[in-house]
Formats: structure tokens, sequence, C-alpha cells
């Protein structure tokens, strides 16, 4: 089902024309689950969302599907409890979304874990996945370890462990979420934001929502609201309130990652290293470069663009060096493609003692009020599932009976999300999908497992835009695997409105290729204008060249 631009005028008419339960206010991972959970259940749901579907926090993750080996350390059990679970179920209802990953955790001389230590804490990390399909940790001698991990420093390397969690893609698990819930019946209307509620009677009865495209404001009639704003809770609050709320919802925490070439860090596992100041960084591998995060500072800046320093990439470039041998020399400054930068919204409540956020809990926070409101805050990626389940049930407990009857219960924890739909059953299904698309095609092996590694069985129609154009099979960027014909797929499915949401979101073109997609902007921006009909092709690059300039390190002690 279409999910594009030419949508969006339908979309706003039925958002002027109807009346919802509930309005969620918040397209990252958080609303986009509220969203679709509501619509399966047979609620009228609508999505606003100020910027692109996942511009926030849900963009800029470490895109990692797992317990959280560290808040295990912390005493989080309950967290990783729920987190682990939820992984597993991710990995059955979307493959494609949640991956495998192995990682080592290295012991070195002067490490503060010892393998033994290590060996105990992962046995109840794996105890709490407990149930089908779990890949067991193991604890190795340095030798074998290095036979893993070449990279590895063997100077001082004791020994480790070998442990599994997942790989996601964030931005790709949003728009999952957000196209069910679209196919299911949910209005989700990008650059549209949340301004104020009507309150009539002690009841909200509609919202003012600004079209942030023409600066138009509309009126949405609803029974409930959902604010799912993530870093932007309190503002979204305020927004609600028409004043300062009395506490703050959440303590924002800054987090960047580090993309280097793959062929200066040719990594074979994920490695989970520890940083000078006790921090937890991993070293990720991803098919065509490598990754290095994250960072953890208490933030106080813009929410909209938190960047990232030279501070920044110095301390992930020296824990990268400490554990790992570079091809060549060590990881310096140059050897930086890209990066990003995060806001983690971490709720305020939840262990609000702690004064570093690295040690405020990962845990949720959901509010109620009996006006109609619900907001949602904190929580992982990982978990969002449950936690739309949660804040759901509690917006549900806000509508008048006769609308709470009749509904069906919540069905997301076994209904596969787009993509996982027609895969087959059993193990390995998206290397049986891959190898059933080549066989039934003229498409090569390799293309096929791209695809379906990237879009499940979504990889099929993915394949067919590829054979639609002359150039649909041809690399967009040379030396990266993303092809025209994904272009297409996502313009049709994904609903990208700019270049950023297209080449920098949608598909990792920037994060992979870095400066060097500024080259071939120019080409996809005619291809996007072309799709939509309208449009500037110079403007999209222009914007897509501001973003970059915006997002590049900067010197914080020159400010
Ligand atoms: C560096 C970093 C690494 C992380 N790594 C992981 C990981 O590997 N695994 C994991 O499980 N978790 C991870 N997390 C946590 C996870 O990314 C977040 O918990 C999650 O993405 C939050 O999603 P959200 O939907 O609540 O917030 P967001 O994704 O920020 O979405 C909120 C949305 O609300 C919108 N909004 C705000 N106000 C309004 C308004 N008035 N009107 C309309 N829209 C509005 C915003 O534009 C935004 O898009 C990480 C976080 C960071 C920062």
């Amino acid at each position: 089902m279409s999910f594009s631009l030419h949508d969006r005028h339908d979309l706003i008419a039925r958002l002027k024309q109807e009346t919802f339960d509930v309005l969620v206010v918040g397209g990252g991972v958080t609303g986009a689950g509220i969203a679709r959970d509501a619509a399966l259940r047979g609620l009228r749901v609508a999505l606003v969302e100020m910027d692109d579907f996942s511009s926030g926090t849900s963009s800029r993750s470490s895109k990692l599907i797992h317990g959280g080996l560290r808040y295990l350390e912390q005493g989080d059990v309950g967290l990783v409890f729920e987190a682990v679970r939820e992984r597993q179920r991710l990995m059955k209802l979307a493959p494609h979304l949640a991956k495998a990953q192995s990682f080592i955790v290295p012991v070195f001389k002067k490490s503060r874990h010892s393998v033994l230590l290590l060996d105990l804490g992962l046995t109840l990390y794996d105890m709490l996945a407990a149930g089908a399909g779990v890949i067991r940790h193991r604890a190795m001698r340095a030798s074998r370890l290095l036979e893993h991990e070449p990279l590895l420093r063997a100077e001082t390397l004791k020994g480790g462990v070998r442990y599994y969690d997942a790989q996601t893609d964030d931005v790709r698990l949003v728009m999952a979420n957000l196209r069910d819930a679209h196919r299911s019946g949910a209005v989700c209307v990008s650059r549209m934001r949340f301004d104020s509620p009507r309150i009539d009677k002690g009841k909200i009865t509609a919202v003012t929502v600004t079209d942030m495209t023409t600066d138009e404001q509309l009126e949405v009639r609803c029974q409930s609201v959902v604010l799912a704003a993530g870093p932007f809770a309190d503002d979204a609050m305020r927004r609600f309130l028409g004043r300062q709320a009395p506490r703050p919802i959440i303590k924002p925490s800054k987090g960047v990652h580090v993309v280097v070439a793959r062929n200066r860090l040719p990594l074979s596992e994920a490695i989970l290293m520890t940083a000078d100041d006790g921090r937890v960084v991993f070293a990720l591998p991803w098919p065509h470069a490598s990754v290095i995060g994250t960072t953890d500072t208490n933030y106080e800046g813009d929410l909209t663009n938190p960047r990232c320093s030279f501070d920044d990439v110095d301390y992930l470039l020296a824990c990268a060096n400490s554990h790992l041998k570079a091809r060549g020399k060590p990881l310096e400054r140059a050897d930086v493609v890209s990066t990003w930068s995060g806001i983690r919204p971490l709720a305020i409540g939840t262990r609000d003692d702690a004064d570093k956020t690295y040690n405020t809990s990962r845990e949720h926070v959901i509010h109620k009020d009996p006006a109609g409101l619900v907001m949602i805050a904190g929580g992982k990626l990982t978990t969002y599932r449950v936690m739309a389940e949660e804040a759901l049930d509690a917006a549900v407990t806000l509508l008048p009976g006769v609308r709470q009857d009749g509904l069906s219960p919540c069905s997301t924890g076994d209904r596969p999300l787009p993509g996982a739909d027609n895969l087959p059953r059993g193990s390995s299904p998206l290397d049986h999908f891959a190898k059933r698309l080549s066989d039934s095609t003229e498409c090569s092996l390799s293309l096929a497992e791209h695809l379906t590694q990237t879009y499940g069985s979504d990889a099929a129609t993915v394949y067919e835009y590829c054979q639609a154009h002359p150039k649909g099979s041809r690399q967009v960027v040379s030396g990266c695997p993303i092809r025209w014909g994904e272009v297409d797929w996502v313009l049709n499915h994904e609903a990208p409105l700019t270049l950023v949401d297209l080449a920098v979101r949608r598909l990792p073109l920037y994060y992979i290729v870095g400066d060097k997609l500024l080259t071939k902007a120019p080409e996809i921006a005619e291809h996007m204008t072309e799709f939509f009909g309208q449009g500037d092709a110079a403007e999209l690059q222009a914007e897509l060249r501001q973003w970059i300039d915006d997002n590049r390190p900067y010197d914080s002690h020159a400010e």
C-alpha cells in the first residue's frame, strides 16, 4: 500500500474531517508503535510528527535490539528481562529488523572484570531470555578470541566472552510500524506539529496542529491525546498545559556515534569496549562501514540538532584504538566519514538520584490525566512495543465506555511487521527468501541477499522497482550497495518529503559515503522532484548541504 507524499493531501483532509479516539504526538518508535497498536485494536487513530518520521532519537540510536548487558551490572534486572524477551520476539516477528549479532567482550590485563565474572553475568543474561532460539554465550581463551576477531590488541589480551544480541535499522523499524498503522487505517502525517489542546468541560475535544510545510493551522477532533515526544516531552507537556510543568519530565543526555570506512576497521564481530572512564562503548560492524559509539553526557543545548564535538570524536577513537588495531595506523579524526548525535530521553523519577546520566535508568514513565491525556517518556528502542501497549492501555481507560466496547485485544505481540509477513517459516528465513527470489527471477544472489536483509519479504517488490527503471539495479553511489530501485521503493512506501529524509534517514547513504553523497545529490534530487511532480531540486540539495554542515564535528573549545 502506497505511503508517500502523494497521500499527504488526503491524509490531511481526513485529519480535518474525522473525529479520532486517540491522537498520538510524535513519530518516533514509541509513537509509531502506539499508532499501530491502536489501529489494530480498532481505534480511530491519528499521529502527528512535527519533523520527519523518526527524525528524533529514533534515527540516532546505536541500532541495537538488546537487553543491555551493562544495565544488568546496574541491577536493572527487570528492564533487562523485558528487553531480552522483546529482542527474541522481534527476531521472530521481524527477522530483517532484528538480526543476531555476535559481541565479543575482551578482557585485558587492566580490565575491571574477569572472564569468570563476565561468564557468570552472561549466564544470567542468557537465562533471562530463556526460550527457543537463544544463542548462548561462550567464554574463550585469548587465542580463540583472536581467531574470531584478529583486530583485537593481542599484547595484553587475557581472554573474553562472546555473546549475542541483535542489530536493527531504527528508522526502518519506525517506518514498518507506521506502514502497518497506515494500512490498518491510522492517519499518520509528518511535518505536522501539535500546538495545544481544546478542553471542554474537563475533557479533550480537539487539538490545534500546524502544518510545518505551509504554516496552516488546523483543528483535529479527538477524545484523547498520547504524548510520545521523546526528548521533547517537556516541550510537548508545556504545549498541552499552556505553561511549564512544575517538574521536568526528562533529563536529556547526548550520545554520539562515529562512522569509519570498513577498510580501516574491518570488524568481523561487534566489540564491547570499556573506555578509560569505565563507560561501555561499542565497535559495530556494518556491511560497508564500522561504527563506534556511544558517548553519554548531560545535555542542555538545542534538542532538535545536537552536535558532535571533536572531544566526542577523540573520546570514541581513543577507546577504539586502545582495544583494536585499525589497518595501517591508529584511527584518527581524518578517518571519520560521518557522525550522528542523539538525545536520550531519560525519564526523571525512575532513578533520579543519579547525577550522571550514564547511571540514570532506561525505564519509562507513563502519566495519565483524566482530561484524556497520556504522556509516555523514557524507555528504549528495544522495549518500544510493550511501552506502546502500556501507553495505549492507559489511553483506552480514558475513552467513553462506548468506544471501549468491542475493541480487539493488543495483537502486536504476535503479528509480524511489514517485511516479515511473507517470509518462509523455520530457521534462516531471510536466507531462504533471498535464494527463492534469486532462483525465481534474474536477480543475482548477492543483490537478493542485500535486498532481503534490508527489506525482508518486501525485497520482492523492491526488486520489481529495480527492474522497472533502466538504472534501477545500479548503485546510487559507487561502492555503496544501495540501488536506485530502493530509492523508488522508499519514495512510494516510506513517505520521505526531503532529500535528508531520503538519503540520510530512510537510506543510510550519507552515513556510509559521507560528503561523497553531495556529488550525487543533484541526480537524486531531480529524481525526487520527478516522482513528486512538484518541488525544486536545488532547494532539496541546499537543505541537504545545510544538514551536513550542521552535523559536522565542531571544536567546543573555540566557542
Ligand atoms: C545515542 C543513543 C543510542 C541509543 N541506542 C539504543 C539502542 O541501541 N537500543 C535501544 O533499545 N535504545 C537505544 N537508545 C534509546 C532509543 O533510541 C530511544 O529510547 C527511542 O528512540 C526513543 O523513541 P521515542 O519515540 O520515544 O522518541 P523520538 O524518537 O525522539 O520521537 C519523538 C518524536 O516526537 C516528535 N515531537 C516532539 N514534539 C512534538 C510536537 N509538539 N508535535 C509533533 N511531534 C513532536 C519529535 O520530532 C520526535 O520525532 C539510544 C538512544 C541514544 C540517544
